[in-house]
């Protein structure tokens, strides 16, 4: 009697109830642990503007918040070659954390202007030199920033997204459906037009950074020939730093675009936005243009700001550990 009373019994909980309440829970816990947007207050500073050279497309919310911690290796799988299905290598590796603050300066798209070369080289700060490589003074304005003791950057045009950027494409840009061999050789090439380089970060490229086959490609050959890589970050989907980081690269990246709009107030405030940003641990990439209302604005700047708050781009950049 008693073994039928406690079988009628069971039979009142339906089978299909545990899923539901675990799931049910699962939520629950979910929201408990989320963060928070109170948490990334920095990312009110990124701008949206129009952008003038570059192929930006990030919105503000979506800016990571790239504090050091284990990375885990992304799997190669949304894209394949005939050339290459392999997969990106497993490794995880450590990062410091970083305990900088302070704003580092790079300054894209050089090579077309000297004079607003010798502009940016006479401010005196520490400022990262990014040439373009097939540009008409590539190389003199490598040895010109080398000179002045500032570091050298390949400034490697990369697919764009935004349909007026794709037009102005030429043969000088890594593409989406270019091989690796290809990738690697369009990167040789950049290397062999700009000496002295240490670094490298993206030209536009809000496509292609976002896919993680090329991305590896790229990451590399960074690795092989011992460059850092700052991610222009041109698309909150770019995938770069991920992958920069599972190939254990000395990576960085950028956090304000000094002048998507070159009018004075809108340089002022994403100036501001960078000083603020600069007091966080890690600090501040900021990304300018060799404008000459940007020049102006440097000039102006650089007289009575606080020189101790530049800092050289290299000590701002996440290393690998061990
Ligand atoms: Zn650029």
């Amino acid at each position: 009697m008693r073994k039928s009373k406690r079988k009628t019994r069971k039979k009142q909980h339906p089978r299909w109830l545990y899923p539901v309440l675990f799931g049910i829970l699962t939520v629950l816990v979910a929201i408990l642990i989320w963060p928070s947007d109170s948490q990334y207050d920095v990312n009110k500073d990124i701008q949206s503007d129009v952008p003038v050279y570059e192929d930006i497309q990030v919105a503000p919310s979506q800016v990571d918040v790239d504090e050091p911690k284990v990375i885990p290796a992304p799997m190669v799988t949304t894209r394949s070659t005939p050339s290459s299905t392999k997969p990106v290598e497993q490794r995880v590796y450590q990062y410091d954390a970083l305990r900088t603050h302070g704003i580092a300066l790079v300054i894209d798209d050089v090579g077309y202007d000297l004079p607003a070369l010798r502009r940016v080289l006479a401010l005196s700060i520490p400022v990262a030199i990014s040439i373009i490589p097939d540009t008409p003074h590539a190389k003199e304005a490598a040895e010109m920033a080398h000179k002045a003791g500032q570091i050298v950057m390949l400034h490697m045009p990369m697919e764009p997204e935004n349909p007026h950027y794709r037009e102005r494409m030429d043969d000088s840009f890594l593409r989406g459906d270019m091989s690796e061999d290809t990738v690697k050789k369009m990167l040789l090439h950049g290397l062999g037009k700009v000496p002295y380089v240490r670094g490298m970060n993206n030209h536009m490229g809000s496509f292609l950074t976002s896919m993680p086959e090329p991305m590896a490609w790229v990451m590399q050959f960074c690795r092989d020939h011992q460059l850092f890589f700052v991610d222009s970050k041109t698309s909150p989907k770019s995938v770069a730093s991920d992958i920069a980081a599972s190939f254990g690269l000395t990576w960085g990246s950028r956090r304000i675009f000094l002048d998507n709009s070159v009018k004075e107030d809108d340089i002022k405030q994403a100036w501001l936005s960078a000083e603020r940003c600069a007091k966080r641990q890690g600090g501040c990439i900021v990304i300018g243009h060799p404008h000459p209302e940007t020049l102006n604005f440097l000039e102006q700047q650089m007289t009575h700001v606080k020189p101790k708050m530049m800092r050289v781009v290299t000590d701002l950049l996440h290393v690998p550990q061990g």
